[in-house]
């Protein structure tokens, strides 16, 4: 299969701005920022979604993104970040190959919440949030 642009960033085929890099595990500016200091953050191996992940490469990359996060906001001088995968074509995922957006937000920066991902929320019942909270807590 033809390898995605971030394998060829891992591979140093293309060039990238690294910020963070372990074993396992590498940070880059994103190309085409939200906002300054808007950094991804990948697993070196590649898997299209966060479930194909192995727990501990999981873990791996959570701990880069709970390193990287303070560092970022000091760089940019940022009031908060919001923090997101794309997990899946249908959620908007361009890249195949799992990706952690560090996005630096301001005060006023006229953004929204993760909740704007949503146009309109659904209306759920009580039961219906039962079965949903059975169905994922004995999967
Ligand atoms: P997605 O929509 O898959 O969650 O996000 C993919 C991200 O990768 C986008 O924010 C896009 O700007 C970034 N991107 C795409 N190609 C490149 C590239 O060649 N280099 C870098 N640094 N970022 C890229």
């Amino acid at each position: 299969m033809a390898k995605t642009i971030f394998e060829k960033i891992v591979a140093g085929e293309i060039p990238a701005r690294v910020v963070h890099e372990t074993d396992a595990v590498l940070a880059f500016l994103d190309a085409n920022p939200l906002a300054p200091g808007h950094t991804l953050v990948i697993p070196k191996d590649a898997h299209e979604r966060l479930d194909g992940l192995p727990a501990d490469l999981a873990a791996d990359l959570f701990a880069v993104v709970h390193a990287l996060t303070p560092k970022i906001e000091r760089a940019v001088d940022a009031d908060a970040t919001t923090i997101g995968i794309n997990n899946g074509a249908a959620a908007g995922q361009e890249v195949p190959h799992v990706h952690v957006h560090i996005v630096p937000r301001f005060e006023g920066d006229g953004g929204g919440p993760i909740h704007a991902i949503s146009p309109a929320s659904p209306s759920l019942s009580a039961d219906e949030l039962d079965e949903i909270a059975d169905t994922i807590s004995t999967a």
